[in-house]
């Protein structure tokens, strides 16, 4: 099976997540999308975000009835407190796949764009392959510049619906990075927790049931 970790935060989940899974599931022919709320976000550890098991129950709406889409609780709060870091959650998937199966990291380009920051984030990169969908005020052009000391690109292919590029890192691990351009998808669960608390509730934007 080739499956994808697709972790956020999900306060709430909105059409631009599901969008972005759909297209990594058909230009990259995955089985799955992991869906998972994070427990704690290491870089938005001090900000105020509804409980994920709320986060958790409004994903699991978003995601019923889209092909391929399972809510996962992955990354689930740790008994011990402690931020989730995505380098241990992927290990801690990856541990519970069967060896045929292949992992992906799926986000989008504005969070790609902060990896130097994650924590292992060399090691990370080349722990599985990764799928960055484009979003508007993000330039795909960019990853190159956010690559983290220790990992290069050595080359790129370009394919119908993504482009792929070929990471070497610590180690002579390597891996890949595919690259999903054209999803212009102009939606932020921000803005929709800013209208919400001017007492709109916009549609168009969430699944009908998360709305
Ligand atoms: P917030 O506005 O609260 O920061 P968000 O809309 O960015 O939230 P998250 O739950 O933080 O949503 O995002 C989870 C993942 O989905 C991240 O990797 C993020 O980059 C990606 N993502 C979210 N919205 C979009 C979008 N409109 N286009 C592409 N990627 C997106």
């Amino acid at each position: 099976m080739r499956i994808a970790f697709f972790g956020g935060t999900f306060d709430p989940p909105h059409c631009g997540h599901i969008a972005i899974a759909r297209a990594a599931i058909r230009r990259l022919a995955l089985d799955q999308v992991l869906v998972a709320p994070v427990g704690t976000q290491p870089l938005k550890a001090g900000l105020a975000h509804s409980s994920f098991e709320d986060r958790l129950a409004l994903v699991r709406l978003a995601v019923a009835g889209e092909p391929g889409l399972v809510a996962s609780s992955v990354d689930a709060p740790l008994a011990n407190g402690q931020p989730n870091y995505t380098f241990d959650t992927l290990q801690r998937l990856h541990s519970q796949l069967q060896p045929t199966d292949t992992l992906f990291c799926l986000l989008g380009a504005d969070s790609f764009l902060t990896l130097k920051s994650w924590h292992r984030c060399a090691e990370l990169l080349v722990f599985c392959d990764f799928i960055v969908a484009g979003r508007p005020g993000f330039s795909l052009q960019d990853v190159h510049a956010a690559l983290p000391e220790g990992v290069e690109s050595s080359g790129e292919r370009r394919e119908a619906g993504y482009t792929c590029l070929t990471l070497c890192g610590p180690l002579d691990q390597s891996s890949e990075l595919f690259l999903l351009p054209d999803l212009d998808q102009d939606i932020s669960a921000t803005e929709i927790r800013a209208a919400l608390a001017e007492g709109s509730t916009p549609q168009t934007v969430m699944p009908s049931a998360v709305a």
